[in-house]
């Protein structure tokens, strides 16, 4: 397929990438077309201060109407300032003014939640008849998959009373716990050797040396930062058992009606059932043999027997000049833009359009300074429905990969423009499916295009790298929470009864193929202390075998994919995860064979990451 070159206003060599254009969102914090925004939002939540009022009686369903159109309204408006502001701020924190805008935009999300509060409450709790005249308005109509949803857990609910007590009081409780750890993660400091000295710096100074290509500097990282966590185990503790008690008092307390479990929250929250989770957990188990002999194959490329956990986020090894290895070159981001453009047109030309698109534009941030934000993300206006991604562009193969991944997750917003703000949502489970599916696209074009054998390699081992993760670490960490929550239901835990429940959750999932377990791990993982989402592991192991599974469904769907591909998207906001997979898959999430064909070319993968390294003598 010939592809149009991307004509986009820069230097054609230039490493890094372009800035984007807010401008037609808003031309400045304090335009004028921004205030009024604001100014509207607060009328609409003031409107609907008053209608809250005649909430009961006959004319409860006009108003739980009314209320939930001024609802989407606002809502659009809200979102639609806050991600201006958010990426302001995220090219340059210090901005003034877009600091004082969010801090404005504070009391905006808190008076949001409260006015909205009382609907949330009457569409739990009406009875079904109330509920269909409710659904019955043509504007309401399309929101019956969130709201039937949402009723489903209605037995959990407390009295408005209690609910209101409970939020009122977690602020100090769980989410205190919560903000402590962050607060020690951000403050702490360890000592670290680098060269010959040792040297004090910030967790995340070190956690980032734990990338390096220095076998040495990262074992003193991770020891590092282990003697500092180990330094705090009481505290870390303390709020590991108050996050984890905390949400056991609330199943309980919640039970009063139909006992819940730990895991219903979490597997309702991404649109999966427990079976399906049971299912994934069981394919994880089967696949470990093929997931460590990943883990061991890597080792060996660096001549270790095992690797250590310090070794987990390694780069690839680099290869002496007689075995292929050259010095690398930065990638200018167009040549990166057409490249993803290239490998997103092999599934349909539409795809590589929007590639160009958002560059053309200048819906993309590719570019470098002191005061970005680190990270990359994908955002979007809410009243002009576009999106935008975020990124710092440096010309490592990462971040193309990085940039393929972002707008996978910009087409998925895409696609469903058009559809109402009801069905755009989506759980976490299904969230990284098209960022997962593009970046394959375009790893699978980059090993069909790579020059030698360290371009072969460096891309071959981050696919080793994320296997590993997925089906060795996050089993870990999940089989570690679920353990925790099992026992904390007898009492709190010491910090050595924590350290062998990990360790134990580490020999069971990596079994030889690490040399030696990482004790510390639910004191220095931050994962583990989301006070607002419990087991914020198994959507990654879900997210990444299931959009696997639907690029393998590519060849095998021949022309006809595209349309599929674009209809499953689309449907992310208003179907469970399985219904899409039995509507738009035709395969069953709750039975292995649809997961176990995915390992299946997973196998094939490792096989030949395998080869790659006899044809290196390694
Ligand atoms: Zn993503």
């Amino acid at each position: 397929m010939s592809l149009e070159p991307i004509d986009i206003d820069m230097t054609e060599n230039q490493i890094a990438g372009p800035a984007w254009d807010l401008s037609c969102e808003y031309e400045s914090v304090t335009s004028q077309e921004l205030k009024a925004d604001l100014d509207r939002l607060s009328e609409l939540l003031h409107e609907a201060e008053t209608h809250n009022i005649n909430f009961q009686g006959n004319s409860a369903v006009g108003s739980a109407q009314t209320l939930t159109k001024l609802r989407e309204q606002a809502s659009t408006l809200l979102a639609n300032v806050g991600t201006y502001a958010h990426c302001l701020l995220s090219v340059d924190s210090q901005l003034e003014d877009a600091q004082k805008l969010n801090g404005e935009l504070q009391n905006f999300y808190k008076r949001f939640g409260d006015v909205f509060e009382p609907l949330s409450q009457f569409v739990d709790d009406a009875d079904d008849d109330t509920i269909a005249e409710y659904l019955a308005d043509a504007d309401i109509a399309p929101s019956a998959f969130l709201v039937l949803r949402s009723r489903e857990r209605a037995h959990e609910n407390l009295s408005l009373a209690e609910e209101s007590l409970v939020n009122g009081l977690s602020q100090d409780g769980i989410h205190a716990w919560g903000k402590l750890y962050n607060q020690l993660a951000g403050s702490l400091t360890c000592q670290v050797v680098v060269g010959n000295e040792e040297q004090e710096m910030g967790i995340a100074q070190a956690n980032a040396l734990m990338s390096s290509a220095d076998d040495h500097q990262r074992r003193a990282a991770w020891l590092g930062i282990n003697e500092a966590w180990s330094a705090h185990d009481e505290s870390t503790s303390a709020s590991l058992n108050a996050i984890s008690g905390w949400r056991l008092e609330m199943s309980k307390q919640r039970s009063r009606k139909q006992e819940i479990h730990f895991l219903d929250a979490p597997t309702h929250m991404n649109r999966i059932s427990r079976k399906t989770l049971d299912t994934l957990l069981d394919v994880a188990f089967r696949a470990k043999p093929l997931a460590q002999k990943a883990a061991r194959l890597q080792a060996r490329a660096y001549g270790k027997e095992g690797f250590g956990p310090w070794d987990l986020r390694a780069p690839a090894p680099v290869l002496s000049a007689a075995e292929g290895g050259r010095d690398a070159v930065g990638v200018p981001f167009t040549e990166a833009l057409n490249l993803i453009a290239d490998a997103y047109g092999q599934v349909d030309a539409s795809m590589a359009d929007f590639v160009r698109m958002m560059a053309q534009n200048k819906w993309i941030d590719g570019t470098t300074g002191p005061r970005k934000s680190p990270g990359a993300y994908c955002t979007g206006f809410a009243k002009s429905k576009t999106p935008r991604v975020y990124m710092t562009y440096t010309g490592g193969q990462s971040d193309t990969i990085t940039l393929a991944h972002e707008l996978g997750h910009a087409y998925h917003s895409w696609v469903m423009r058009d559809l109402p703000d009801s069905q755009k949502s989506y759980g976490m489970s299904l969230a990284e499916t098209a960022s997962t599916f593009g970046e394959t696209l375009v790893r699978d074009m980059l090993l069909e295009r790579a020059g030698d054998k360290q371009e072969q390699l460096n891309i071959m081992w981050e696919e080793m790298s994320a296997l590993t993760a997925f089906l060795l670490n996050i089993p870990a960490r999940f089989e570690f929470e679920r353990n925790l929550y099992e026992a904390r239901a007898e009492r709190p835990l010491r910090p050595q009864e924590l350290k062998d429940m990990m360790t134990s959750a580490w020999q069971n999932w990596y079994g030889d193929a690490l040399a030696e377990p990482d004790p510390m791990f639910w004191a220095s993982k931050l994962h583990f202390y989301i006070s607002e989402i419990s087991f914020y592991n198994f959507p990654y192991l879900f997210g990444y075998l299931f959009s696997l599974g639907v690029y393998a469904r590519r060849g095998a769907a021949g022309g006809d994919f595209f349309r599929q591909y674009v209809d499953l998207l689309r449907d992310t906001g208003r179907m469970t995860a399985e219904d899409i997979a039995k509507q738009h898959l035709n395969a069953d999430l709750t039975d292995q064979a649809f997961w176990l064909a995915t390992i299946d070319s997973l196998e094939r993968r490792v096989d030949d990451f395998e080869r790659l390294l006899e044809a290196l003598g390694v």
